[in-house]
């Protein structure tokens, strides 16, 4: 029986991977589970899933859980805060933690399962983009297992059989890989003329094409620097630098990623766009379960289409390539900004073409320093949504 806390369990991700665990009762037990704000749904999960532990954010929050528990004769364990989401990453009784909140909000827990040597299924990306260097020596140092629940980099990693199981060091280069190619559906505005992109709105770029997730990652998808975090994540998980990560636009998202190797060999991992399938293979690992998501129908697809990423039409993309070559801090300042861009853009306070203008801003102006410790990281991530929060507040103006 493998113990789970899922952090972020009322989310898109956090959903999916409940309804893989239910799949397979007799496999998977929840120890732990929590949510934000959502607290009807984390209730209904409890009454389902029967955690130990519940961690809500607020104390308001938990009282509201306690009460529905309590109605429901559930007996589950309710506390609130980030020390509380860091106990239930790193408890004793947990094997797997799946990393499922959004955000810089979700670091402290997941860096929490990795100090504590657990098998982290990592969804949350901002995490390790913001720390990096220092999130992947956590894990190295503890002896945690790192698997990718990010669709690209479960596929990267599904066709890195050499690592036998377990994501590289960083300094430890794949051997015999010639580039890493992350495919890139384009989001909902591959096609769309430029000039109107001013204009659309929170609900048009959520709208994606082929995959159903939560606001904050569904904007990040359609000005792509989702791909350009993903750049990032690929760069601090398989040890690849900036040179050797090609983005390829792949409007099908049936391909989820590719290595290309020295001998012309090209691995990839294809699949419907549904995440159970990550998810699945990374909670089962190195065994195979059922995820139910249909299998793949090639000759229903057809056609499989491929092209470069025009960087003019995707700033954010250049933007995080930037960063990454830049190191240090500023893949947290880049990541902090855009955190605070697409909440003032899903808020209507700013335009789409303003979420890139915003991010420049804060990357030019303040200084990035050497990310030697989280404290240090953390203390650029609060500058850069400072100074976020001022350019936003100078352009409404
Ligand atoms: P959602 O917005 O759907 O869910 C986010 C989860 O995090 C919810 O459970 C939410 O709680 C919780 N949460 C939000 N803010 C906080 C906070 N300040 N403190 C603690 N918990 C918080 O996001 P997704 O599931 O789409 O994405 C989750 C992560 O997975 C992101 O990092 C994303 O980049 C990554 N990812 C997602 C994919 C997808 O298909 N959705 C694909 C690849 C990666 P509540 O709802 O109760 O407020
Ligand atoms: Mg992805």
């Amino acid at each position: 029986m493998q113990r789970i806390t899922v952090l972020g369990a009322t989310g898109s991700i956090g959903v999916s991977t409940l309804d893989v665990v239910a799949r397979h009762p007799g496999r998977y037990a929840v120890y732990a589970l929590s949510a934000h704000s959502r607290v009807e749904e984390l209730a209904a999960q409890c009454v389902q899933f029967r955690p130990a532990r519940a961690v809500v954010g607020t104390a308001a929050a938990a009282d509201r859980l306690a009460a529905l528990l309590r109605a429901a004769g559930v007996k589950t364990e309710v506390e609130w805060g980030e020390q509380a989401l860091c106990s239930i990453a790193s408890a004793p009784e947990v094997d797997s933690v799946m990393a499922a909140i959004v955000g810089a909000a979700g670091l402290a827990p997941t860096l929490a399962a990795a100090r504590a040597g657990k098998k982290i299924l990592l969804a949350n990306k901002e995490a390790l983009v913001m720390s990096g260097q220092l999130f992947m020596d956590a894990v190295h140092e503890s002896g945690a297992v790192l698997l990718p629940i990010d669709s690209e980099h479960n596929a990267i990693f599904q066709s890195m059989p050499q690592f036998g199981g377990r994501v590289p060091a960083v300094r430890e280069q794949a051997a015999g890989v010639a580039k890493i190619l992350l495919t890139a559906s384009g989001g909902p505005f591959l096609t769309r003329d430029v000039a109107t992109l001013d204009a659309v709105t929170p609900e048009q770029a959520c709208k994606h094409p082929n995959w159903s997730m939560g606001r904050k990652i569904s904007v990040d998808s359609a000005t792509m620097m989702n791909k350009g975090l993903e750049v990032i994540e690929a760069h601090w998980l398989f040890g690849a630098p900036a040179d050797q990560i090609e983005v390829v636009i792949h409007p099908q998202s049936v391909i989820h990623s590719m290595v290309s190797y020295v001998d012309g060999s090209v691995l990839a991992q294809l699949g419907n766009p549904d995440m159970r399938t990550p998810i699945a293979h990374a909670l089962a690992y190195p065994e195979r379960i059922a995820s139910g998501v249909a299998q793949l129908d090639l000759t229903q697809i057809a056609t499989l289409q491929f092209e470069k990423p025009d960087f003019t039409r995707f700033p954010c993309l250049a933007l995080a390539f930037d960063a990454l070559r830049a190191g240090g801090t500023a893949p947290a300042l880049l990541n902090a900004a855009n955190e605070v861009a697409v909440q003032a853009f899903l808020d209507r306070k700013i335009g789409f073409r303003q979420i890139d203008r915003v991010i420049a801003q804060v990357v030019d102006t303040l200084p990035h320093g050497d990310a030697h410790s989280i404290d240090a990281v953390l203390a650029q991530d609060a500058a850069a949504r400072a100074a976020a929060e001022a350019c936003i507040a100078g352009l409404a103006a």
